[in-house]
């Protein structure tokens, strides 16, 4: 039997692997000293922890483990990437160039250093999400002093050419930054095949806990260095003060291990079943996919259906958990302000679906998501007038609508 609803929202966050939490529980009881106390065997345990963990992250991306800072997750580490090099490399410059379509923890903190006098460019994509690299080269001026676009975009799942821009960047004497929450134990990040200066991860987005991710920071060609944000007791080798959370941690090494063995079976099995759900919504005549298709994450897709209403469509897909570029799902008042860069309108915006499928998807939940969505776009379209205008082959942009 199925159990309803159905979650495939898994780029918002993922459910802890068992295994995960197998391996954070004795920290809960046993081992729960802290890992900072240097005179008694409870903080060595803990100490012992945090330092096999630390290796389990460095391994998933191919760091070492002094290149680890622990966060509280990816907002603070892209907070900690940016205004740390900000405040590190003030003497060398003070430019920054960055994406329209990176996520908020990115786009709030560039704006803020606007406050404080950074000089920002934030970058438009291409209609299927990928940075121009000319743009890029274009953008880099003397004064630029970091590059911070995103390795997967969280609502299309597009890839950027990683590899290229951190090229362009080093070229120009500027460090390269990418937020890889979405990406890493995904696909292949390794730092040194793509070049990465600083990279941001979190936990909860591959299994792991919420409240713990890391700044993956550089130390060998070159040696980057970032001025602490959380000042304290000099934790993380004083880039991060505060106690640290070892359960967390230890589920957020076990994670990075089962993601580092098991991301290459998940990621084709997880394709197959994206690609069926996928070319059954596209099935559906007017409907769109967002993003490009051959660069991007395996277990995500996302898909606008035109002629049909945003909230309507939510209320007809009440039994999947999914997001949509709808204004009714976010905070904010507009529609997605991602999908808004690609170039689409406020309609095509608004009545798009994101799926982002998980380790733990199975075959019978995505037939039940194909049947809903499916019966759900064409009821919307049974009652819409625009939509019988559009099978009468009336051009609905040729009418000249009338002022109210
Ligand atoms: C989820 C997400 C974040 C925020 O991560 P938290 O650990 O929840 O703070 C940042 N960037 C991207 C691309 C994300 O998907």
């Amino acid at each position: 039997m199925l159990k309803l609803p159905i979650y495939l929202d898994n780029n918002a966050t993922t459910p802890v692997d068992p295994r995960v939490l197998q391996a954070m529980l004795p920290y809960f009881t046993d081992i729960f000293g802290n890992a900072a106390s240097r005179n008694h065997p409870f903080g060595w345990k803990a100490e012992e922890g945090v330092d096999y963990a630390r290796e389990q992250v460095a391994n998933l991306i191919g760091a070492s483990e002094k290149e680890i800072i622990f966060t509280s997750g990816a907002t603070e580490s892209n907070n900690l990437a940016i205004k740390g090099v900000y405040e590190m490399y003030a003497e060398k410059g003070n430019h920054i160039i960055t994406l329209t379509t990176e996520h908020k923890a990115v786009l709030d903190t560039c704006k803020h250093l606007e406050k404080l006098g950074a000089e920002v460019t934030y970058l438009e994509v291409q209609s299927d999400g990928l940075l121009n690299l000319a743009d890029l080269e274009a953008a880099i001026k003397p004064n630029t002093i970091l590059v911070s676009v995103m390795f997967a975009n969280n609502e299309i799942g597009v890839i950027q050419p990683i590899k290229e821009i951190a090229a362009i960047a080093h070229k120009h004497g500027a460090l390269f930054h990418t937020d890889a929450t979405q990406a890493v134990g995904k696909v292949n990040t390794d730092v040194n095949e793509y070049g990465i200066d600083l990279l941001s991860l979190t936990a909860h987005k591959m299994y792991g806990p919420k409240g713990i991710g890391a700044l993956y920071v550089r130390r060998k060609n070159p040696r980057v260095k970032v001025t602490a944000q959380i000042d304290g007791g000099g934790h993380e080798r004083g880039m991060r003060s505060g106690t640290l959370n070892v359960p967390g941690i230890v589920g957020f090494g076990k994670a990075c291990e089962l993601a580092r063995l098991e991301m290459g079976q998940d990621a084709a099995r997880l394709s197959i079943m994206r690609d069926r759900l996928e070319n059954s919504l596209l099935e559906l005549e007017e409907s769109y996919l967002n993003g490009n298709k051959d660069h991007r994450l395996p277990h995500c897709t996302n898909i606008s259906f035109k002629y049909v209403e945003g909230e309507g469509l939510m209320m007809g897909v009440k039994d999947i958990a999914v997001s949509s570029g709808s204004a009714c799902t976010s905070a904010s008042l507009e529609p997605s302000y991602v999908l808004k860069s690609l170039g689409l309108d406020d309609d095509l915006a608004h009545s798009s679906l994101r799926f982002g499928l998980s380790r733990f998807t199975t075959d019978e939940e995505i037939d039940f998501a194909i049947n809903q969505t499916k019966e759900a776009v064409m009821k919307l379209r049974e009652m819409s007038p625009l939509w019988e205008m559009f099978k009468e082959g009336i051009d609905l942009k040729a009418i000249a609508w009338a002022e109210h």
